[in-house]
């Protein structure tokens, strides 16, 4: 089971934002797509999640056509969109309720604890930090039900030392739970340590430009951070996304 983006071109008006795309995800995998801010990611994901129509191409889901079709993956935006007027389980429980589906207060409880924000269930989302919301849009990503999430910048707000933390527990989780993820992502780094495969991104009109496969076992990965060969593949990403600084050496 695959997603495929097959050939999308994109423009708002005739500002150029996507240029002959493809790309493809299998059920299970972790892709990152990396590339410059502005080019263009987070309208890809508009796309996939049928927000908006490709002006060429096509984008097909377990071998049908998705092309404006709604509903079919779990969507994190890059703004932490949490109600204000619902308390965290609030929030965390809307997917469910959407779909009439009612989210067990213990499963909410679970996440919660997962995303170490136990006590923090009847606070409202004004009363958290940056990283706590985000934190909260996240677990309501999760707890959507649906197996296949487009992550648009999740950790994008967060401190640095919360940032690592939420990538293991991440990575922890994706050993109990079998998803499939694609992740918009600018920093290299968090690629490496987290995808099966990445594609790194032109600037507008976006393209691929480069496509790696991560040599680096899943269980392996966080202790090899820092390793020769580990820093070798961050500085080749690193030239490919900024290609400018090689002139600099
Ligand atoms: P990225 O997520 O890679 O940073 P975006 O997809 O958010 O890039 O935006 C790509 C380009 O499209 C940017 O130059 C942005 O200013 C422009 N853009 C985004 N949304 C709109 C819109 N609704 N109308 C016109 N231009 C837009
Ligand atoms: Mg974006």
């Amino acid at each position: 089971m695959k997603l495929e983006v097959k050939n999308v071109c994109f423009a708002y008006d005739s500002l150029p934002i996507i240029k002959d795309l493809s790309i493809s995800i299998s059920q299970g995998e972790f892709v990152s797509l990396i590339g410059p801010s502005g080019s263009g990611k987070s309208t890809l994901f508009y796309l996939i999640g049928g927000l908006m129509k490709p002006a060429q191409g096509d984008i097909a889901w377990k071998g049908q056509s998705i092309v404006g079709q709604r509903g079919n993956f779990a969507y994190m935006p890059q703004q932490p969109s949490l109600f204000p007027w619902r308390t965290v389980t609030e929030n965390i429980s809307l997917p469910g309720e959407l779909q009439h589906r009612k989210i067990a207060a213990e499963q909410v409880q679970i996440y919660l604890k997962k995303a170490g924000l136990t006590d923090a269930g009847n606070r409202y989302p004004h009363e958290l930090s940056g990283g706590m919301q985000q934190r909260v849009a996240f677990l309501r990503t999760l707890a959507s039900g649906q197996d296949w999430l487009l992550l648009d910048e999740p950790f994008g707000a967060l401190d640095a030392l919360t940032r690592t933390h939420m990538q293991k527990w991440l990575h922890t989780l994706l050993k109990q739970e079998q998803r499939t993820i694609l992740f918009i992502t600018h920093s290299i780094e968090e690629a490496l340590l987290l995808s099966d495969r990445i594609y790194v991104l032109t600037d507008r009109p976006m393209q691929v430009y480069k496509e790696i496969t991560v040599p680096f076992s899943q269980t392996s990965r966080f202790s090899l951070r820092g390793s020769k060969k580990w820093e070798t593949l961050r500085k080749q990403l690193e030239d490919w996304l900024l290609p400018d600084t090689a002139f600099m050496n």
